[in-house]
């Protein structure tokens, strides 16, 4: 509900600089759909010199709450009222919300990675996780958080630039799981004993340069999670799949990652299915 009028339709939108490539209005206009509910979410292009004002005068548009993307997830933060636990520890906001007059900032990311995982390797997390995680970046810093919180027993991070991944590791050390560092020429002792690996460059993505990597060292019953979706089935996955080993992408995460949010706006707890997969995926 907008406190400013509460009989206004309730509408939400994603920022970002660019914008024109996001795929959130088709998930939510679909569950908005599906629930038959009254609301709206749209595109909104935000420069970073607009941001501030934009935050301030969300309520007044009526907007109930956004996501937030490149290039304003950290920059957002201060501009909030609070940040839950999650967005905290994680150090970006993609999902805002209302409680009362205030702005809340959330991370749903690290959500929705989980619960892609569960969905699509059932049993990832029911033995001793051992995780390489390439990357360093935002994504990283929500898988290491889950992982974290999943009581991985070691994350080796694997970053191009070494300085990131310092700080990530530091920014989670002491929390009961082993993280280390490695460069990508080494990683091949971390992947021999790897249950999981995760790609969380932007690597492999359409227009961007190869995620070249050697699998063999994996052993047979690893998990590779390929953060990327477009496209969907990256060179990696399609190195995995030949191997046999299971394979999750990264649509599933995009579609979790928007069940909190929803939640928040439109009072309705909506189920990530094959039928909203196939609505996402026609668009690609
Ligand atoms: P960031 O820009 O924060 O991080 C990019 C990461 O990729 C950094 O670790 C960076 O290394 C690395 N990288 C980029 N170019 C190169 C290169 N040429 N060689 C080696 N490493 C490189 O982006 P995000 O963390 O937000 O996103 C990362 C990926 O995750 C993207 O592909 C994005 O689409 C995907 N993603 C998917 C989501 C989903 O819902 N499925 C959600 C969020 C992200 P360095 O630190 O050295 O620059």
């Amino acid at each position: 509900m907008n406190p400013a009028n509460p009989n206004a339709i309730p509408r939400a939108c994603v920022i970002g600089w660019p914008i024109r490539h996001s795929r959130s209005p088709l998930i939510h206009r679909f569950w908005l759909k599906k629930h038959g509910l009254p609301g709206d979410y749209v595109l909104r292009e935000v420069e970073p010199e607009g941001l501030a004002g934009f935050i301030s005068t969300m309520a007044q548009e009526g907007f109930v709450g956004c996501n937030v993307t490149v290039p304003h997830k950290e920059a957002v933060m201060p501009l909030l009222d609070r940040l839950d636990a999650t967005a905290a520890s994680i150090g970006a906001v993609n999902t805002i919300w209302r409680e009362g007059t205030d702005w809340i900032g959330g991370n749903t990311d690290m959500i929705g990675l989980l619960a892609n995982l569960d969905a699509e390797a059932p049993g990832w997390d029911a033995c001793e996780i051992r995780a390489v995680v390439l990357g360093a970046g935002g994504a990283a810093r929500a898988a290491v958080a889950g992982l974290v919180l999943r009581k991985a027993a070691t994350v080796t991070i694997v970053n191009r630039s070494l300085d990131r991944a310092q700080r990530l590791a530091a920014a989670f050390a002491g929390r009961g799981t082993d993280i280390r560092i490695s460069s990508a020429g080494q990683a091949a002792a971390a992947l021999g004993e790897a249950t999981l690996l995760l790609n969380a460059t932007s690597l492999g993505m359409q227009s961007k340069e190869p995620l070249e990597l050697d699998l063999a060292p994996l052993p047979a019953g690893a998990v590779v999670y390929d953060l990327v979706y477009v496209p969907l089935e990256t060179d990696l996955l399609s190195q995995a799949r030949a191997r046999g080993l299971v394979c999750v992408d990264g649509l599933g995460m995009l579609l979790h990652q928007a069940v909190p949010g929803f939640a928040h706006w439109f009072g309705v707890t909506p189920q990530v299915d094959a039928a909203l997969r196939a609505h996402v995926l026609a668009s690609f």
